[in-house]
């Protein structure tokens, strides 16, 4: 097992820290001749996904330039090691397409023409307009709505400190619903899981090669499949994580949670499960099913209830349900009892977020953890807030005191995160307005559902009033902006990121690499866009003068919070934010900073990150505090209170913290799902998603007995759609691309730059013997599009496949685009909503100072399809439900590679048949949603009541 050594020394062949000042390596374009480049090594953070691993800027001595990224061997979490999307960072920061100024449109909306402007007339045009929307009391107009975030906190305490409640995010079409079946069972809403020391690892996802924290965690997957893990995935699609699986069980979508109930039964059923661990550590006793009352009952009683209660889920129902053979489930069942507390397992996407009620296979395989004792545990599941450090930053503004209802809405009160994608929609019906919208690293019109409806609400002045796209690329939703405003990336800007990648917990430092080495140098820079390429900015500096351009004189009470800690009255630095926060509020910094004689930012700056401390288990056991304790009282539950708040629980007569949740332990039982009206799903079940056989059924009219049309919306097709009815499943990662940024990473696209129909063999026979290139139309609920189909066996029959990472477009030529990844399309509106879009010209060599771009030998760009999709807001989680019911034939004549056509009317209808399934607050006492649960940027506890 490769583990993590403060000095570097587990990775031999990387350079040592030792030598980062003047490493030398032969330059190989020179060979056979012997000519040495030397560079200033410099470390930071990649921006290219949410795992935060640890990059080396090579910075060439002679030229100034970054000429390679690697990864920092110093970087806790990712250990030296990248996936293909780090080193691919040099295409971007010299990709020639790349925004570099500020640019201001000098057209109408839409039309594509642009002039440059400046960072002041940006600054005194944002800070006067929303200084005006605040001081007439319209704050909640103004919105910030980010989709890559990159760091942690500082927007948290920008809007805090502006008082409006104005974050958005792109959650709740990525992660929401798994998030809410984890924070049920215990607040946290991600998993830690320590895959390193693990017997059994379940994935339902393809996380060796695709996901969140996915680098960091496949180094440990392989860890512990070396030291003798056996491996399960479940996943419709033979992927590159399915395919190194012991086990690989291809579920049909949807039917996720049917097997994993199916696998409880079986630990249940063969008394192999945890039972002093689910008596200690779960709320068995407020449990109420069936007829049952656990309280008064013994712990016997219960497990025959539960056992019970599951009784349905035999192995063979699941098999009937998924596809996965009965066997296979018994099998892998008993190998996770087996594993007892060393089973781990991780779920974000997939399952979750492709399907109505994807929130419950999040919730059932937390059963398994709670059933075999393996939360908190040494190779077990562990909590995301366990493992993620955020830390403090001095003078914290107070929580708003306004809720923004086009954040979240009363339908949807059990959302996780805001309800962002149906944004269009909300404004179509008359709820708000937006007068300053800023768009940040976030493309919703190419990576959301109903990108035609995106489009409708931006290039609409009285809808959105001013907006801002801050971004490092072009992008199809910047197209729609008022001003262009370019980002940095990895190399261009300072952030702190920490995540959940093992059983530690680390905090690394992203920092503009060109800034860094020519201050060491003694060169003094007011703001970091001044040392970067053209005047690419970075968004610390863009919103502390933000802040100063709307409070000038300090009398609104927002510039305090962006006043120098050290200077009164004078504007803060980057180096005071972060030199502050590593000087107070990361534990152990301070210490071995000093040991090298550094302060904590010079060593930061140095090393890129720090370990903070590591195998942590069992926070859930840490006994109270002497100073919660004093004064505390213990309610019946168990739950120890102190001033009407609960600070810990009882077990075997100690008062320990336990969990966040109401009960202070893993929720078994959910009360919170009855007090807002679920009451049948407040343990753990299985419902069938809109995609599921029956719900197919019943679009074709034919309603079958097992359909429940309380819970699943009956799809209406178009008029003029045609062919058998399939499953769609549109959101599987390429390893090698990421959403917008990769659009100009040739490394990249060289590698990926198509997305294919996947078609069973068997499909391929029944679609009229359909075979690989041919041309296939794609019929969803609002539209259709056109592509090529790929037969493959890799994937469950009934099923059709498509990577969302491709068919980016653009409507310039040769202006204001990325011309390697990117289609020459025209783009019409045919008639009122309805949209066809036409592949005019794909990918060719181009001219550009970058020889690279007159290599590109590839010709395709791939098909968008995401905006032929209506939105599916499921009724419980609010996560966009993603997988598609769609209608598959043959291409006709008059159909083009890359055709689409949409209906903006038939999408609105859509989205209210699902609005009209969710349960709509008031919930208890007049409340929006439950206390308990987390709210991003939380606003005072009075905002959670609904004013009468
Ligand atoms: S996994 Fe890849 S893209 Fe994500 S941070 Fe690590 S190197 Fe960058």
């Amino acid at each position: 097992m490769t583990d993590f050594k403060r000095d570097g020394s587990h990775l031999a062949y990387c350079p040592p820290v030792d030598k980062w000042d003047d490493w030398m390596e032969l330059d190989p374009e020179a060979w056979p001749r012997r000519v040495e480049k030397h560079y200033d090594l410099v470390p930071t953070i990649c921006f290219n996904c949410e795992s935060a691993c640890g990059l080396l800027a090579y910075v060439n001595k002679e030229t100034g330039k970054v000429d390679k990224f690697e990864g920092n061997p110093m970087h806790p979490a990712s250990r030296g090691r990248l996936c293909a999307k780090g080193p691919a960072t040099i295409n971007q920061i010299h990709d020639p397409d790349r925004v570099l100024y500020p640019m201001k449109r000098s057209g109408a909306r839409g039309a594509g023409k642009w002039a440059r402007t400046s960072w002041a007339e940006v600054l005194e045009t944002f800070g006067t307009r929303i200084r005006k929307a605040i001081q007439e009391g319209r704050g909640e107009e103004v919105m910030y709505h980010v989709g890559r975030p990159g760091h942690d906190f500082i927007m948290d305490r920008t809007l805090q400190a502006w008082g409006i409640d104005g974050h958005n995010s792109h959650t709740n079409v990525c992660s929401s619903s798994a998030r809410l079946g984890y924070l049920l069972w215990h607040y946290a809403d991600r998993p830690s899981p320590d895959h390193a020391n693990a017997r059994f690892i379940l994935l339902l996802s393809a996380h060796l090669e695709s996901g969140h924290y996915f680098n960091p965690h496949a180094q440990r997957i392989i860890d512990g499949k070396m030291a003798g893990a056996k491996l399960a995935v479940m996943d419709p699609r033979l992927s590159n994580t399915a395919s190194m699986a012991d086990y690989w069980m291809p579920t049909y979508p949807g039917t996720e949670a049917a097997v994993l109930l199916a696998m409880a039964k079986v630990i249940l059923d063969e008394n192999r499960f945890d039972a002093a661990f689910v008596k200690n550590w779960t709320n068995w006793e407020e449990l109420e099913v069936d007829g049952f009352r656990a309280k008064g009952q013994t712990f016997e009683a219960l497990t025959e209830a539960l056992k019970k209660h599951y009784a349905q889920f035999t192995p063979q129902f699941a098999e009937k349900e998924s596809g996965v053979k009965a066997d296979v489930i018994v099998k892998t069942a008993r190998e996770i009892a087996a594993a007892g507390s060393r089973f781990a397992s991780h779920l974000w996407r997939g399952s979750a977020s492709g399907n109505l009620g994807g929130w419950q296979p999040a919730r059932a395989l937390m059963l398994l953890h709670v059933l075999t004792g393996s939360v908190g545990t040494e190779g077990g599941h562990n909590l995301n807030a366990w493992n993620k450090f955020v830390p403090k930053t001095f003078k914290t503004p107070p929580p708003q005191k306004h809720w923004n209802e086009l954040l979240y809405p009363q339908e949807w009160p059990l959302c996780t995160h805001e309800m962002s994608f149906l944004l269009p929609h909300f404004l179509k019906e008359g709820r708000g307005r937006i007068e300053a919208y800023f768009t940040r690293v976030f493309n919703p019109v190419w990576t959301f559902p109903d990108g035609f409806s995106w489009i409708e609400m931006l290039r609409d002045e009285e809808k959105v009033g001013l907006h801002a796209a801050l971004t490092p690329t072009w992008s199809e939703t910047a197209w729609f902006a008022d001003y262009v405003l370019p980002m940095g990336f990895s190399s261009e800007r300072h952030d702190l990121m920490s995540q959940e990648s093992y059983a530690g917990k680390w905090i690394g430092f992203r920092q503009p690499v060109n800034r860094v080495l020519r201050e060491r140098t003694g060169e003094k820079f007011e703001y970091t866009y001044q040392a970067n390429p053209g005047e690419v900015w970075e968004e610390d500096e863009f919103w502390i003068n933000l802040s100063w351009a709307i409070d000038p004189d300090g009398s609104m009470g927002i510039r305090q919070y962006f006043e120098s800690p050290y200077r009164p009255g004078e504007k803060l630095t980057v180096d005071e934010y972060y030199g502050w926060i590593f000087d107070n509020s990361v534990p152990g910094l301070h210490e071995t900073a000093k040991k090298e004689g550094l302060t904590p930012l010079q060593y930061m700056r140095k090393y890129g990150a720090f370990e903070i401390t590591r195998d942590v288990y069992k926070q859930n056991e840490k006994p109270v505090s002497a100073a919660d304790l004093a004064g505390s009282t213990v309610e019946s539950n168990g739950v120890v209170t102190k001033a009407g708040k609960s600070v810990g629980v009882m077990v075997e007569d100690k008062a320990v913290v336990g969990y966040n949740t109401p009960s202070r332990k893993l929720e078994l039982f959910s009360k919170t799902m009855a007090d807002w009206k679920w009451p049948e799903f407040t343990l753990p079940e299985y419902y069938r998603s809109h995609i599921h056989r029956s719900a197919q059924a019943a679009s074709m009219g034919r309603l079958a007995e097992d359909f429940d049309p309380k819970y699943t919306p009956v799809v209406e097709w178009p008029k003029d759609s045609r062919g058998d009815v399939y499953t769609l499943l549109p959101i599987f990662r390429l390893p090698n691309l990421i959403h917008t940024r990769s659009g100009n990473a040739k490394f990249l696209y060289e590698i990926s730059h198509k997305n294919p129909l996947w078609v069973n063999p068997v499909d391929a026979q029944k679609l009229c013997g359909v075979r690989t290139g041919d041309l296939m139309k794609v019929h969803t609920e609002i539209g259709y599009f056109v592509l090529h189909a790929w037969v493959t066996e890799g994937l469950t029959p009934g099923v059709v496949a498509c990577s969302h990472h491709l068919g980016r477009w653009r409507i310039n030529k040769d202006d204001q685009v990325e011309r390697m990844s990117s289609a020459w399309v025209d783009l019409k509106e045919v008639g009122k909503g309805q949209w066809k879009m036409r592949q005019l010209e794909s990918v060719s060599p181009y001219d550009s100072p970058d020889p690279e771009t007159k290599r590109v030998w590839w010709s395709d760009a791939g098909v968008h399809q995401d905006i032929t999709f209506p939105v599916h807001p499921d009724p419980i989680s609010g996560m966009h439900c993603w997988h598609q019911m769609v209608r598959v034939e043959k291409a006709g004549p008059n159909d083009r590679y890359g055709d689409i056509f949409v209906d903006t009317n038939l999408s609105f209808a859509v989205y209210q048949r699902w609005k009209a399934l969710a349960r709509p607050a008031p919930g208890p006492g007049g409340l929006r949603r439950p206390l308990w649960i987390p709210r991003v940027v939380r606003p005072e506890e009075a905002a959670f009541y609904i004013k009468k």
